[in-house]
């Protein structure tokens, strides 16, 4: 069904996506973008950083009273993140789909975790949670500059804008 740009427009949301350090390493970049991209969804932001452990501090500081907090801090800032921002309608939730239940014991096969993953420490992707994570997430990993906006020619063939 066509619907209006207005419509369109009011829909598309922005989420944070990373590959954490175990994905850098295990080669597994381009699979995971692959399936952002198949998708339709839009890459706005990436970049490769070694994020510091203070960093890695803010970015979980939900889960500082956590038993695993402080292992997850060290590990987020272990090696290389690509750091990412994906646009798309409806993709923070689906994003959170496409990525799988946090335990890939308990992911479903064809998510990444499930296809990608083996333990809850090393889940290899981190995705936004909600549209207030994303936008707190996005702010901490990029600066607005490194946000490209641009019309992709496949837009009107993935959400059938007139
Ligand atoms: P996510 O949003 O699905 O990534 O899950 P959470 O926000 O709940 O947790 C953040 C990250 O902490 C997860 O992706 C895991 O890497 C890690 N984590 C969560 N729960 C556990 C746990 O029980 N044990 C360990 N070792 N790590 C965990
Ligand atoms: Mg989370």
């Amino acid at each position: 069904m066509l619907y209006d740009q207005e419509a369109h427009a009011a829909e598309m949301e922005r989420t944070f996506i990373a590959i954490k350090p175990d994905g850098v390493q295990r080669g597994l970049i381009a699979e995971i973008i692959s399936r952002f991209e198949r998708k339709g969804y839009k890459l706005m932001a990436i970049k490769l950083v070694v994020p510091t452990k203070e960093f890695a501090q803010k970015h979980y500081h939900d889960l500082k009273e956590r038993p695993f907090f402080d292992g997850l801090c060290d590990f987020l800032s272990s090696g290389p993140v690509l750091a990412m921002v994906w646009e798309g309608e409806g993709v923070i939730k689906y994003g959170r789909k496409l990525i799988g239940a946090t335990d890939p014991q308990k992911s479903e096969p064809g998510t990444i975790r499930g296809d990608l993953a083996v333990v809850v420490g090393r889940n290899i992707i981190h995705g936004s949670d909600g549209p207030e994570t994303a936008k707190d997430e996005i702010a901490l990993w990029f600066e607005p500059s490194e946000l490209v906006s641009y019309t992709s020619n496949a837009e009107k063939w993935i959400y059938g804008v007139n």
